[in-house]
C-alpha cells in the first residue's frame, strides 16, 4: 500500500552505510521513525526533506507493527528560510523540536502546535514571545500548567508580587516568603500570565505588545523542566548565542 504523509523531522540520526533514521512528527500518523536509505549520499534527493526545520512530504509504506518504516521518497513542502538563515533563530527552532522529541507527545495538536508556532518564529521580529509562548503551551499539554488567576496559596486576586516554580504560581504579598520567593515588577507579572493564557493563534494579536528577551522566559522554562523531568542541550546553547 502507498502512503504518504506531511510532517516535521524532529530529529535524524546515522543509522547503516549511508542511512538515517529520522522521527518525523506528522498530522495525521503521530510520531514515526523513518529508515531513510541512502540519505547520506552527497546525491540523494531525500537529503533536504529529511533534515530539520522544514516541512516535509514522506511517502512510504505503512507497517502497523514494525516500529521503523522505510522511506521511498520525501519532497519539500515549506522552508523557513529566515529560522535557517538566523543562528538564533535556529537554535530556538532547534530547541522547540528538542522540547516537543522529549515529551513524547505526538497527536494532531501537538502537530498543529509546532506547525505554526515554527511558521510564526519564521515571520516574526519578536521571536522569543513565540518561543514563549510555545513552552507555556507545553506546559499546559502536559497538564503541569501554572495558576495564574490569582494567589496560588490563598487565591487572591490582589497584590499579586511573585511566581514560585515551587508553589505552582502566582504568589500574593500576603503569601510573600523573602526566603523562598522573589518579587517581580508588573511587566514581568503581565508577560508571565500572557505567555499562559494566550493561544498560540493569538500570537499575531500580541506580537507587537511587548518585546520579550530570553531571560524573560526563564519562568516559563523552569516550571516546564522542573515539572516534566526532562532535560534538554538546547535551552543552554540558545542562551550561550543570545549572549553572544
Ligand atoms: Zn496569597
Amino acid at each position: 500500500m502507498n502512503n504518504t504523509c506531511v510532517g516535521i523531522v524532529l530529529n535524524n540520526r546515522d543509522y547503516k552505510d549511508n542511512d538515517a533514521l529520522i522521527d518525523v512528527l506528522t498530522k495525521d500518523y503521530g510520531r514515526l521513525t523513518f529508515v531513510a536509505r541512502g540519505v547520506r549520499k552527497h546525491n540523494s534527493k531525500n537529503a533536504t526533506p529529511c533534515a530539520i526545520l522544514r516541512i516535509s512530504r514522506f511517502y512510504f509504506d505503512y507497517k502497523e507493527t514494525k516500529g521503523l518504516q522505510n522511506l521511498k521518497i520525501a519532497e519539500p513542502v515549506k522552508n523557513f528560510f529566515h529560522i535557517q538563515s538566523d543562528l538564533e533563530k535556529q537554535a530556538m527552532g532547534c530547541l522547540m523540536l528538542e522540547l516537543m522529541d522529549s515529551l513524547q507527545i505526538e497527536d494532531e495538536g501537538a502537530y498543529d502546535l509546532l506547525e505554526q508556532s515554527l511558521h510564526y518564529l519564521d515571520e516574526t521580529k519578536n521571536p522569543y514571545l513565540v518561543l514563549g509562548l510555545y513552552v507555556a503551551k507545553l506546559c499546559r499539554y502536559i497538564g503541569i500548567e501554572p495558576f495564574v488567576d490569582g494567589c496560588v496559596n490563598c487565591q487572591s486576586e490582589h497584590q499579586i508580587v511573585a511566581i514560585s516554580v515551587n508553589d505552582g504560581g502566582f504568589v500574593c504579598a500576603n503569601c510573600f516568603q523573602p526566603t523562598r520567593h522573589i518579587k517581580k515588577d508588573k511587566n514581568q507579572l503581565q508577560l508571565f500570565r500572557i505567555l499562559h493564557k494566550a493561544e498560540i493563534d493569538q500570537f499575531p494579536l500580541i506580537e507587537e505588545s511587548v518585546i520579550v528577551t530570553l531571560d524573560d522566559l526563564q519562568d516559563t522554562f523552569s516550571f516546564l523542566m522542573e515539572y516534566s523531568g526532562i532535560r534538554v542541550k538546547g535551552y543552554k546553547f540558545l542562551k550561550q548565542i543570545a549572549e553572544m
